[in-house]
């Protein structure tokens, strides 16, 4: 297959033969992934910065694989999202997490909140604000107590038809959040319209907080311009007993991280925290 001008069959080279194969395996082996029961959450708790108390939950996808074991979201929502699977990955996510909420609810916590992300393809779906409806009333879960994330860029991609289904999603009651705040390409005018009840300071703003005044800076503007909307502002990503100390100097509401726990499945969520603390 040499001295063909370029022609376009040399591209079909052994490795990315493999690698497209690979992918496509990992593709039909993703469909499959939900009727064989392969998905599950972890849940990561989101604590009080002035009670140090758990107030909420947020839901992480992992995929239980037969050969390669426990795999993250970054290696498959990708290809998810691509293929159009994150429709019904999303309504498995959404109905497990609010089970699960509703569930520890009826434990005693009554008011935990659970956080469950969204990406942008889920808003293609055109009856996505009936399918949280319908899992809301299904599972008995009180609409305040779910909080769904976007980013931005999600929301910016197609901003006035995506600003009708986000209002039509809070008119349900159902709280809504800016994951990664300060990382995407929102204007603070558009901001202003979000019908939105949190900021999550991206962790990339977090992990220098206390060792670079540019970083703190950053945080303390991000806090105050939340509060001046009357949001709540979440940090992600806190690590360390510093971070901790300055976000809560600052006024932060909320902070999640593995300071104070790596998402963890729900069992032991419930060993290590819920069996303690009543909320
Ligand atoms: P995200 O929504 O920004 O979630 C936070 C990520 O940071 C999680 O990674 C979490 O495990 C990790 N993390 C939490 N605390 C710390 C910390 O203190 N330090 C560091 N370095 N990392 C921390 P994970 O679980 O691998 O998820 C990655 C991304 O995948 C998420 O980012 C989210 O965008 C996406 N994702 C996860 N679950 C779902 C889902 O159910 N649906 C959709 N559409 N996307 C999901
Ligand atoms: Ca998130
Ligand atoms: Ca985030
Ligand atoms: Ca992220």
């Amino acid at each position: 297959a040499k001295d063909n001008g370029g022609n376009s069959f040399q591209f079909y080279t052994p490795v990315m033969h493999d690698a497209a194969l690979k992918r496509l395996q990992l593709e039909y082996q993703l469909r499959r992934a939900i009727e064989l029961d392969e998905l599950t959450l972890h849940y990561q708790p989101q604590v009080d910065l002035r009670h140090g108390t758990i107030v909420g939950m947020e839901a992480l996808i992992r995929w239980n694989h037969p050969q390669m074991g426990l795999i993250t979201p970054g290696s498959f929502i990708g290809m998810a999202e691509e293929t159009g699977l994150i429709l019904p990955i999303g309504i498995w996510v959404l109905r497990t997490a609010c089970l699960q909420a509703k569930k520890w609810q009826d434990m005693g916590h009554d008011n935990l909140r659970i956080a469950v992300n969204l990406s942008a393809r889920q808003f293609v779906q055109t009856d996505l604000t009936e399918t949280i409806a319908d899992i809301l009333q299904q599972t008995g879960l009180p609409p305040h107590c779910l909080e769904i994330e976007l980013t931005e860029s999600s929301v910016m991609a197609d901003i006035e038809r995506h600003l009708l289904i986000l209002h039509a999603i809070k008119a349900l009651g159902v709280h809504l959040s800016v994951d990664d705040f300060g990382t995407g390409h929102s204007s603070l005018a558009y901001l202003k319209r979000f019908p939105i009840d949190t900021l999550k300071i991206d962790r990339s703003f977090v992990r220098d907080i206390a060792l670079h005044q540019d970083d703190a800076s950053i945080v303390a503007t991000i806090i105050a311009l939340g509060h001046n909307l009357h949001l709540q502002v979440i940090a992600e990503g806190v690590e360390t007993e510093n971070q901790m100390a300055v976000l809560r100097a600052q006024g932060c509401d909320q902070m999640q991280g593995y300071y104070f726990s790596k998402p963890l499945p729900a069992e032991q969520i419930e060993a290590l925290f819920l069996d303690q603390q009543i909320t």
